[in-house]
């Protein structure tokens, strides 16, 4: 950068550019307008300063969020850009509720593909495992009884007996 191609900054606030004009790394004279709504924003002086306190290193990433955030700004006065963090943080539990409907849908219709399963397949092993499946209820419910009430267990072990005989 010589005296004969001033950066974008120095060219908008009409100063010479010299050889260690802090903006001119980052504010190349073919992108006038980045400089200009950062300045805009921000303020020249207030960038110059926040440039001045950084790292070298760390000075293209602050002036790339400025940019930004000065764009955000523009487009969206009121909220710049938490605006645009909401937008998307909405989207995100958007997404997510539909996946959460999805999975929940894929689980209702397998659940409906395995309880169809066993009567499409063999109807005498559905009867046995409905044997099975009655046996088991009453062990369940005796289990359950079993602290309220104990004539409710002889009932229940009474009406199993005839049950099988
Ligand atoms: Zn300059």
């Amino acid at each position: 950068m010589g005296c004969s191609s001033p950066c974008a900054s120095c060219k908008l606030l009409r100063r010479r550019c010299t050889k260690d004009c802090i903006f001119a790394p980052y504010f190349p004279s073919d992108d006038p307008y980045k400089f200009a709504i950062v300045h805009k924003v921000f303020g020249a002086s207030n960038v110059s300063k926040m440039l001045q306190e950084l790292p070298v290193h760390q000075r293209a990433d602050a002036v790339s969020s400025l940019a930004y955030e000065a764009n955000a700004r523009v487009r969206d006065p009121v909220y710049g850009c938490v605006g645009a963090i909401s937008f998307l943080q909405n989207q995100v539990s958007q997404l997510q509720m539909q996946l959460a409907v999805a999975q929940n849908e894929i689980l209702c219709i397998q659940m409906q593909q395995e309880s169809a399963w066993p009567t499409l397949i063999d109807h005498q092993q559905d009867d046995k495992s409905f044997l099975l499946a009655t046996n088991n209820l009453d062990n369940i419910s005796q289990y359950l009884n079993f602290a309220s009430s104990s004539n409710v267990i002889q009932d229940a072990a009474l009406k199993r007996e005839s049950f099988w005989t």
